[in-house]
């Protein structure tokens, strides 16, 4: 299906790319080959995230360079160099020491892009301990299910997160020994937590990291499945040579660049490229504590003479809306690459980059369960607006049809099937915490599926169509639709609850939640106000749903599982497929 296509120069700009040809860094790329590009631990002591990421720079020629500048709320700007940051963070390893917290066990945080958040992460990483950030916009629901499920021992947060979200889960959760509080100003004196910045300044700014296998557990990032609770995806240390070769090849990540990432730490991209990649390659990071303002964030790209962009398309399309006059009052020149990443990245917007900034915006593809990129337009490769790109080099793609056990790959071009990635990449998830039969299933014959559809061009380049499971993604945010309905089961007036996504021209799709009430509940409009309240009140805004519609029954299968399928095609007037599972007419 041709559509426009944006052709690039071979050279655009004064800053060579990393990539210059496609074809041939694709075939002449090797992960081994690549590791050559980080340093490991001394005296061969492995690899170590926070090492490649912060120490090998303090002792080089980036030790002054600003490693993060963060805006913060208060209208100041604090910079951090590498020299601190690593002094930080080798602080804050020292903490975890001194309180037990031991290899492998799992350091939460429930934080903005705050300072502290950064050196918590490096910290955890240097002591071997795995970290865990959590989305603060979550309501308490989703935090006690996932500070449960990843047995942490330790939480960071800030004063009013612990008061409206954490206080109340305390007793729910006999494994989270301490809490560590970032107060707004001064000290924080909350009873039985301790305070952040008391901690820091009485540790040593020495830290001999310990010898680090590639393998051992790094990172752990909760994902939503359609059934069950959310997943708790485990990352190990070799994933940084993906980080690092992903932020170098697909956001063409130089050292002397300036980057933002505006996502939010809750969430995959907020580690991989919001802290990690950028790092690896020695770049200053912006962190703006800030939510999503348009105006603020033209003024941050030229304030912050940002050249390198990583943003989200729901964020592209509320700039969008605010029109070109807005973009005209802003002096962006210093951006040099732009890209997007978490949903469809429709054409539209492709072309309005060219317009506001005078360069297109990227797309590319992952998944929390892929630790990194693997599918993008580069800074050297024609675009075809609306397709998500060709896949890196050193990962292998397909689109593939499942049989039983079997995977055959689909080779005519344009033809739908699922996205797989042939397993064995660095920043490949090495398990779902404590759910190893639910890991198994995502591999078959060598390939790791990846649940999404999609159709590969003639040319290579991989067109998404949407996802193979009831998911929803809503801003960007993969939304679970199980736990928003396990929430809502929760109030004494639900009998039957079953949520989908709707398409939404702003968010891409938003969360409707069905509900069948129980007897002598009436289905009036102050009960659906209340419900959802009740939803924003457990899940938090970001996954309550935005509607909510009542029934007198839910469609079920026989089984008695919610047919969303049904209730979406419903929804939308499209065909309702085969029904001949269905329990009764609803
Ligand atoms: P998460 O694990 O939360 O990062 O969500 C991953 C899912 O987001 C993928 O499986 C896709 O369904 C969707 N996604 C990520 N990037 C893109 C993209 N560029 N285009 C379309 N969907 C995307």
């Amino acid at each position: 299906m041709p559509g426009p296509i944006i052709e690039k120069p071979p050279m655009q700009t004064s800053v060579t790319p990393n990539l210059v040809d496609y074809a041939s860094a694709r075939d002449a790329f090797s992960w081994d080959t690549a590791a050559g590009m980080l340093t490991g631990l001394p005296d061969g002591g492995g690899l170590n995230i926070a090492y490649e990421a912060v120490d090998r720079h303090a002792i080089g020629a980036a030790a002054n360079r600003v490693a993060l500048r963060c805006l913060r709320k208060n209208g100041q700007t604090q910079e951090i160099s590498y020299t601190q940051l690593r002094d930080l963070s080798n602080r804050f390893a020292n903490v975890l020491r001194r309180l037990g917290i031991g290899r492998e066990e799992r350091v939460c945080t429930l934080a903005g892009r705050i300072p502290e958040l950064y050196v918590t992460a490096l910290g955890t990483l240097k002591n071997g301990s795995v970290f865990c950030p959590l989305f603060s916009a979550f309501g308490p629901e989703p935090i006690q299910v996932r500070l449960a499920r990843a047995e942490a021992r330790v939480l960071i947060t800030t004063e009013m997160l612990y008061r409206r979200k954490v206080d109340r889960l305390r007793n729910a959760l006999p494994n989270l020994e301490h809490i560590i509080i970032v107060a707004e100003a001064g000290r924080s004196n909350i009873p039985d937590t301790l305070d952040f910045h008391t901690l820091l300044s009485a540790a040593d700014d020495q830290f001999t990291i310990p010898p680090t296998d590639p393998e051992a557990w790094a990172l752990l990032h909760f994902t939503s499945g359609t059934t069950g609770q959310p997943k708790g995806a485990v990352h190990v240390h070799a994933a940084v040579l993906a980080h690092h070769v992903t932020g170098r090849l697909a956001l063409d990540l130089h050292a002397q660049d300036v980057f933002w990432c505006t996502a939010d730490p809750g969430w995959v991209t907020g580690t991989s490229y919001g802290i990690i990649a950028p790092l690896t390659i020695g770049a200053t990071l912006i962190a703006d504590e800030e939510e999503f303002d348009a105006e603020r964030w033209y003024r941050n790209l030229q304030e912050q003479r940002v050249t390198i962009w990583y943003t989200a398309p729901t964020a592209v399309r509320m700039m969008m809306k605010i029109g070109l006059e807005t973009t005209k009052k802003y002096v962006t020149g210093s951006l040099r690459f732009m890209a997007s990443v978490g949903e469809p990245l429709n054409p539209e917007a492709v072309l309005w980059g060219q317009q506001a900034f005078g360069l297109p915006f990227h797309d590319n593809w992952w998944q929390t369960e892929t630790g990194g990129i693997m599918i993008a337009n580069y800074a050297t490769m024609n675009i075809k607006p609306g397709s998500m790109g060709r896949p890196m080099p050193g990962i292998e793609a397909a689109i593939v049809r499942r049989n039983g056990s079997e995977v055959e790959c689909v080779t005519q071009p344009d033809v739908p099937g699922e996205l797989a990635l042939r397993a064995g990449w660095p920043s490949m998830f090495r398990g779902y915490l404590g759910e190893s039969e639910r890991y198994r299933k995502c591999f078959a014959a060598g390939w790791y599926l990846t649940g999404d559809l999609a159709r590969r061009d003639a040319d290579g380049y991989f067109w998404f169509i949407g996802r193979a499971d009831d998911m929803i993604k809503s801003a960007g945010h993969l939304i679970g639709p199980f736990e928003v309905e396990s929430a809502f089961m929760e109030h004494p007036a639900v009998a039957e609850a079953g949520v989908i996504g709707i398409p939404d021209p702003i968010a891409g799709e938003v969360v409707k939640a069905f509900i069948a009430l129980k007897p002598g509940y009436p289905a009036d409009d102050t009960l659906q106000r209340s419900l959802l309240g009740f939803g924003r009140e457990r899940l938090g805004p970001a996954v309550a749903p935005k509607a909510l519609e009542f029934r007198r029954t839910l469609p079920k299968t026989r089984s008695g599982k919610i047919m969303r399928r049904l209730l979406k095609a419903q929804e939308l007037g499209l065909p309702e497929g085969d029904t001949s599972t269905l329990e009764e007419a609803p």
